[in-house]
């Protein structure tokens, strides 16, 4: 089978990481890698968590100013589409190792990875990559794949963490976004010289509850950092879903949160205001930090010698809502919670200072870096190769829509479980629990303040949503299988 990106695909469906597909793997990528005669690229992927695209400034934030992340986009490119099928911390990180959605890869919701299954690692492993997960795992089960492992214990601590390994724990004294960088350098510095390496650099900042250091504190300290335009949306017209959630910042955000109670005699929207600015503070000093560590990391590579064989990749493991629609946190389907932001420089390969629009989907990272490194993507893996993207040709038949389902119903936030589909002009959003939809015009409302599902002139409009919709559960195999089995 020939995919349209020119992707070739091993056939069938491939549980085994000791059954059939590597001998299978090995014969075809041999004989790719002679056929393409080039030294395979190393593949740096850092993936920070519940950064925002809206928080970098190369893509346009209005709140800070991250000149290491911009050297990325100004030497590579900025995808402006890129989007999580399921906007929580575990099931994006089992969707970007798999290739798969959480209903394939049995992640919906916070609960064990299968480590057995055939993962990204796993295959650039077995075609000779030297493989490494340095920070945030969060996936309970031990990391397989990896030639080396230190990861954080669950969410992991910002102060003097604790990680693990293959050989046990140990406490590193610290912040933990600096020493995540030290332990990604170490891989680097230490490994063996005859092969590529791939490394998932994963940062646990900037995660809630947004502890910052002690320099970058000081640099947000005392700052007002401007609103965002929706702070105020009051969920009128929409379905119940809003104003159910605990996820407001005037109404959730906790004294843990903001490090200390509010002053007293503030309410209403002074209290709003207040809150808004403790919150963004700490965050984005979280941000910085990131910042100056991945220019850490690019530094080394320039000094290496290795920069321009190296396909890196910056991307957080979904979006994040930074007071939009007046919330903190994550899960919607809204456009600041589903859209990871992803910068992506391979010198050579990608025109530096280019920006693409096509959809991506985090299902399509695994495939991208197996055809990065020559070798073909499985059949059963769901997304689809990035690197026509990343040459600046968008296949004529590349997705015009795609899926998105988020599980944790209530969750920590009460957030209600619900799915959609967001092609490049609407979203329609089901929130199947309860039986309402919400319908938004992403081109004429780009803030999704206006809930169109009930409007007749867009009566047609709704019924093309339903059918694509269910078009591509069908495509997916999502049959529901998880429904039932969430906690409620
Ligand atoms: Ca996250």
């Amino acid at each position: 089978m020939i995919n349209d990106g020119g992707t070739r695909r091993i056939q069938g469906t491939l549980h085994s990481p000791f059954g059939m597909f590597l001998p299978a793997l090995l014969l075809m990528s041999a004989g790719l890698l002679a056929a393409e005669g080039e030294k395979r690229p190393n593949i740096l992927f850092i993936m920070a968590d519940d950064h925002a695209a809206h928080a970098i400034s190369s893509y346009g934030s209005t709140i800070n100013q991250t000149p290491q992340l911009d050297r990325l986009a100004l030497q590579g490119m900025r995808f402006d589409r890129m989007f999580a099928v399921n906007s929580i911390c575990t099931p994006s990180r089992a969707t970007v190792l798999t290739g798969k959605y959480s209903h394939i890869n049995g992640v919906p919701v916070f609960i064990r990875f299968d480590g057995s299954q055939p993962t990204v690692a796993k295959y650039l492993q077995a075609a000779g990559y030297y493989t490494g997960i340095i920070g945030k795992w969060h996936l309970e089960s031990d990391p397989t794949g990896f030639d080396k492992w230190t990861i954080l214990p669950g969410q992991g601590d910002y102060f003097n963490p604790t990680f693990l390994e293959a050989g046990g724990k140990r406490v590193i004294k610290g912040y933990v976004t600096d020493i995540t960088t030290d332990l990604s350098l170490d891989f680097l510095k230490n490994r063996p010289q005859d092969k590529p390496f791939f490394l998932m650099c994963h940062h646990k900042a900037p995660h809630r509850n947004w502890q910052p250091d002690a320099k970058h504190k000081a640099m947000f300290a005392g700052k007002v950092i401007p609103e965002p335009a929706t702070l105020r949306d009051d969920g009128v017209g929409r379905t119940d879903a809003i104003r159910e959630c605990k996820q407001k910042v005037l109404e959730n955000l906790s004294p843990n949160d903001t490090k200390g109670a509010p002053p007293a005699g503030l309410s209403g929207d002074e209290l709003l205001k207040w809150k808004y600015q403790r919150y963004m503070q700490d965050y984005l000093a979280c941000v910085q930090s990131v910042d100056d560590n991945v220019g850490r990391l690019l530094d080394y590579l320039d000094e290496a010698g290795v920069a321009a064989n190296t396909l890196i990749i910056y991307t957080s493991d979904q979006g994040f809502f930074l007071g939009d629609h007046g919330l903190y946190d994550k899960r919607f389907m809204y456009e600041e919670s589903i859209r990871m932001p992803f910068l992506v420089r391979w010198p050579g390969v990608i025109k530096p200072g280019s920006v693409q629009a096509a959809m991506g989907i985090n299902p399509d990272f695994a495939p991208t870096f197996l055809e990065a490194a020559g070798l073909p993507v499985p059949a059963d893996m769901q997304g689809r190769s990035l690197m026509p993207l990343f040459k600046g040709k968008v296949p004529a038949d590349w997705r015009g829509s795609w899926y998105y389902r988020y599980y944790h119903d209530p969750g920590d936030h009460n957030t209600r479980a619900h799915y959609g589909v967001r092609t490049t002009t609407h979203k329609l959003i089901y929130f199947w629990k309860k039986d309402q939809w919400e319908m938004y015009d992403l081109v004429a409302d780009p803030g999704e303040m206006h809930n169109l599902y009930s409007d007749p002139a867009q009566a047609e409009t709704v019924s093309k949503l339903k059918a694509e919709l269910y078009r591509l559960k069908k495509e997916l195999k999502d049959d529901d299988q998880f429904a039932d089995k969430q906690p409620n």
